[in-house]
């Protein structure tokens, strides 16, 4: 089976959100206050969320992210790698499954997930400043978010990839020295322009950094040669100096890579997603309650493909954002 949408793009990777809530509140994501949480009842059980990642695999995805809000507040997250790395697909073999986390709480956790299966780590740190980053997530936990990358580099996650988004006056003269503290370690960073997702409507396009800009701080310092071979991944990666080390840069808003998409999203309570800024979403919840057959819900993989839309539209004059914050949806 292949999950292929109109434009003929075969989508493989499935994005699913363990929660909502979440221990910090990074400006560009969620407001101070938090946002409305889900209501418990509509949240998946682990076993709804089982059965919908094995109907997702016979269709044909064969990686499995999970996310957030944190996902690492779920108490039952090492079970949940575990359980789906043991899954088999289709075509023989397991998924791959990585996880997208702020970081705290990492440090006690990362052997348990290494040994459940988990294949990948990309931690999200946007500045190496404690002050800084206290501003920017209005939490004080930046020793908690290091301490997480040195455990999961100490239990042999490799790559682990940085995430850090761009801000104008909050980290922007700080971006080589990201660079440099990632390279240091063996930790490949990945810089993701600013996108119209967060729930307080602070984007703007004037004051975003782009992926022109970010290039053009890195210069100042090192020499980058743009990588061959991007396939379906977000990142265009560029060699740092002669190398090894490399950083990518996800330019979602100016250099959009939509035409080789090949990822879904799955809400924590049961919503399918063509695309993060997609205005409409596919039911798994209801009609799984309500006794759906695996074929049933194999049909709404497809129906929700058969609405996406060739590209985010970010761009475009009528762009509206979507009602789902990132949080809520899974970064
Ligand atoms: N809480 C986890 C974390 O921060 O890594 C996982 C969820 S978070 C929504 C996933 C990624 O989305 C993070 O790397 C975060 O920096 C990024 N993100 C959140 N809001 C964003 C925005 N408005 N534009 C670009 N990236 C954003
Ligand atoms: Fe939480 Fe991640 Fe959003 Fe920051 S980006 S508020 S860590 S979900």
């Amino acid at each position: 089976m292949t999950l292929e949408d109109p434009y003929g793009r075969v989508h493989r990777d499935l994005r699913i959100s363990l929660t909502d809530h979440c221990n910090l509140r990074c400006t560009y994501c969620m407001p101070a206050e938090g946002v409305p949480w889900l209501p418990r009842q509509t949240l998946l059980s682990p076993e709804e969320l089982m059965r919908i990642v094995r109907v997702g695999l016979a269709e044909g995805i064969t990686e499995v992210r999970l996310t957030g809000g944190e996902p690492l507040l779920r108490p039952d997250v090492v079970e949940i790698v575990a359980r789906i790395a043991a899954l088999s697909l289709p075509t023989g073999g397991h998924p791959e499954v990585s996880i997208t986390t702020n970081g705290i709480g990492l440090s006690k956790i990362a052997g348990a997930l290494k040994d459940a299966g988990l294949t990948r780590v990309n931690v999200s740190l946007d500045t190496l400043d404690a002050e800084r980053f206290h501003q920017l997530t209005r939490r004080n936990r930046l020793t908690d978010v290091l301490a997480g990358i040195e455990a999961a580099r100490e239990v042999g996650f490799a790559p682990i990839k940085v995430n850090a988004v761009p801000m104008r006056e909050v980290n922007f003269d700080e971006l080589a020295d990201l660079l440099d503290w990632c390279l240091e370690r063996d930790l490949e960073l990945r810089f993701i322009e600013q996108m119209p997702l967060d729930a307080g409507h602070i984007w703007s396009r004037r004051t975003m950094v782009t992926q022109a800009e970010v290039i053009e701080q890195l210069s100042a310092r090192h020499r980058l040669t743009a990588l061959p071979g991007r396939g379906a991944a977000p990142a265009e990666r560029f060699l740092v100096d002669d190398g090894p080390g490399v950083v990518g840069i996800i330019a979602a808003v100016t250099a959009p890579f939509c035409g080789a998409c090949d990822r879904l999203r799955l809400t924590a309570d049961g919503q399918l997603r063509s695309c993060l800024f997609a205005r409409g979403e596919s039911d798994l919840r209801g009609p799984l309650r309500d006794g759906a057959s695996d074929e049933q819900l194999g049909q709404i993989f497809h129906e929700c493909l058969a609405g996406k839309l060739p590209g985010h539209g970010i761009n475009d004059p009528g762009f509206l954002q979507p009602d789902r914050p990132m949080s809520a949806i899974g970064g």
